[in-house]
C-alpha cells in the first residue's frame, strides 16, 4: 500500500537525531514550556522572518487564540473560505466570533480576493487567508485590501510551512499567523503541537497569556478568557530537529509535484496550478475529475491510498449549516463543484521515483 502521507518514513530518516532529542528532555526534567519551547520559538520565527513565535497546542488553537488576541469574539464577523480543512471554521466558533464564507479562486482554489469585498459589514474584523494545500493564497493583494478597510489579517498556515509569495515566506504577511504541527504536515511533531507567529510585540505578548490561564509573567492572572494550549517539550525538541530538514523535503515534495506533472501530461485531470511569482510547498497534491469517486476505488484496488480534501466544504457539514446565510452573491459554486472533484495522491518528501512513476501510471490505467 502506499500511503498518501508517511510521518514514519520521516521518522525513521531522523531516527538517530530524534531519539537523542526526546532522550535529553526526558533526562532534563523539563515537560512543557521550557527551553526546548523557547529556542524553537525563536528558530521558527526566525526561518519565517517575523520576530516572534508562541507554541501552543494545535493549529485550530493558534487560530482561536490569534483571534482572541484581536480583540475579536462574539458579534464579530470573520471572512474566510469554506473550501479548508474544517479546523479553520471551528476556530473562529471557539472564539466566539461568526464565520462568513467567500469563494475560492478556480484555479489554485485559495480564497479569491474579488469577494472578500462584497462581504465586507460593519461588523466584519477580519479575514482569514488559508494558504491551502501549500499553494500561498493571494496574500500581498488580500493585505493590501485589509490595510484599506482596517481589518485585521490572519493567516492559516497550517498547510504551507516554508511556501513563498515573491521572496517572502507566507506567514510574514499578516498580523499574526497559525501553524500547525500535527503530525502529516510539512514540519510535523510526533503529536499535536501549533504556532502563532508575528510581528507585533503586543499581539505576541497577549497570546503568550492567553495560552495559559491568562497568566502574566508574574502569573497574575490578567485575563478571563485565557485556557491551557501549551507546547511541550519533546515535540519541540524534535520540531526543532526537523525543523533543519524543512527547506530539503519541501524541495522532494517540488520534485515529486513536477514529476507528477510530466507524467499526467495528458491525462483528462486537471493538476493543481500555482500563482506566477510564488513558491509552493505542496502540502498534498490534488488533481481534479468529474470521476473522483471511481478514481479512488480504483486507486486503492492498485494499492494506492487517496483522500479528498474537502467533501463536503465547511458549510455543508451540519455543525457550520447555520453559518451559510451568510454567504452572499454569488455563492460558493466554485468550492462546491471542487469539493466533488478533488482527490489527493500521495505527497510525502521519502516517497521513491519509482512509487511516483507506479502512482501516475494507475492514474492513467483508469481512463484507458
Ligand atoms: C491541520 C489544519 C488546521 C488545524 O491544525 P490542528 O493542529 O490539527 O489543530 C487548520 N487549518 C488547516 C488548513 C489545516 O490543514
Amino acid at each position: 500500500m502506499i500511503p498518501c502521507a508517511c510521518p514514519l518514513a520521516q521518522y525513521r530518516s531522523q531516527q538517530h537525531a530524534i531519539n537523542r532529542a526526546i532522550r535529553s528532555v526526558l533526562s532534563v526534567g523539563r515537560y512543557v514550556l521550557g527551553p526546548q519551547v523557547e529556542a524553537f520559538e525563536r528558530e521558527f520565527a526566525a526561518y519565517i522572518g517575523v520576530p516572534f513565535g508562541v507554541g501552543v497546542a494545535s493549529g485550530t488553537d493558534a487560530i482561536a487564540i490569534g483571534l482572541r488576541s484581536l480583540g475579536i469574539g462574539p458579534g464579530d464577523e470573520v471572512i474566510t473560505v469554506a473550501h479548508t480543512a474544517v479546523a479553520s471554521v471551528a476556530a473562529i466558533v471557539q472564539a466566539g466570533a461568526t464565520p462568513v464564507f467567500v469563494d475560492v479562486r478556480p484555479d489554485d482554489l485559495t480564497i479569491d480576493p474579488a469577494r472578500i469585498e462584497p462581504a465586507i459589514t460593519r461588523k466584519t474584523r477580519a479575514v482569514i487567508a488559508v494558504h491551502l494545500y501549500g499553494q500561498p493564497a493571494d496574500i500581498a493583494s488580500i493585505r493590501r485590501l485589509c490595510r484599506r478597510r482596517r481589518l485585521a489579517l490572519i493567516e492559516d498556515a497550517a498547510q504551507a510551512h516554508g511556501a513563498r509569495e515573491g521572496k517572502r515566506r507566507v506567514g510574514s504577511f499578516g498580523d499574526l499567523a497559525a501553524f500547525s504541527f500535527y503530525p502529516t504536515k510539512n514540519l510535523g511533531a510526533i503529536g499535536d503541537g501549533g504556532m502563532i507567529v508575528t510581528r507585533h510585540r503586543a499581539l505576541a505578548e497577549r497570546v503568550r497569556q492567553l495560552r495559559e490561564y491568562g497568566w502574566d509573567r508574574r502569573r497574575v492572572c490578567l485575563r478571563s478568557n485565557g485556557w491551557n494550549s501549551r507546547l511541550d517539550e519533546i515535540q519541540a525538541a524534535v520540531l526543532r530537529v526537523k525543523l533543519r530538514t524543512l527547506d530539503s523535503n519541501n524541495a522532494k515534495r517540488r520534485r515529486i509535484a513536477g514529476a507528477y506533472g510530466r507524467l499526467l501530461r495528458g491525462v483528462d485531470v486537471t493538476l493543481p496550478a500555482s500563482r506566477q511569482g510564488c513558491e509552493p510547498v505542496h502540502h498534498l497534491y490534488v488533481i481534479r475529475t468529474a470521476h473522483r469517486d471511481q478514481m479512488r476505488l480504483f486507486l486503492a484496488g492498485q494499492g494506492i491510498q487517496s483522500l479528498i480534501h474537502y467533501d463536503p466544504p465547511a458549510h455543508l457539514h451540519p455543525a457550520f449549516r447555520a453559518y451559510s446565510k451568510n454567504i452572499i452573491g454569488v455563492g460558493l459554486s466554485v468550492t462546491e463543484s471542487a469539493a466533488r472533484e478533488v482527490l489527493s495522491l500521495p505527497m510525502y518528501p521519502e516517497l521513491t521515483a519509482p512509487q511516483v512513476r507506479e502512482v501516475a501510471a494507475a492514474v492513467r490505467e483508469f481512463f484507458s
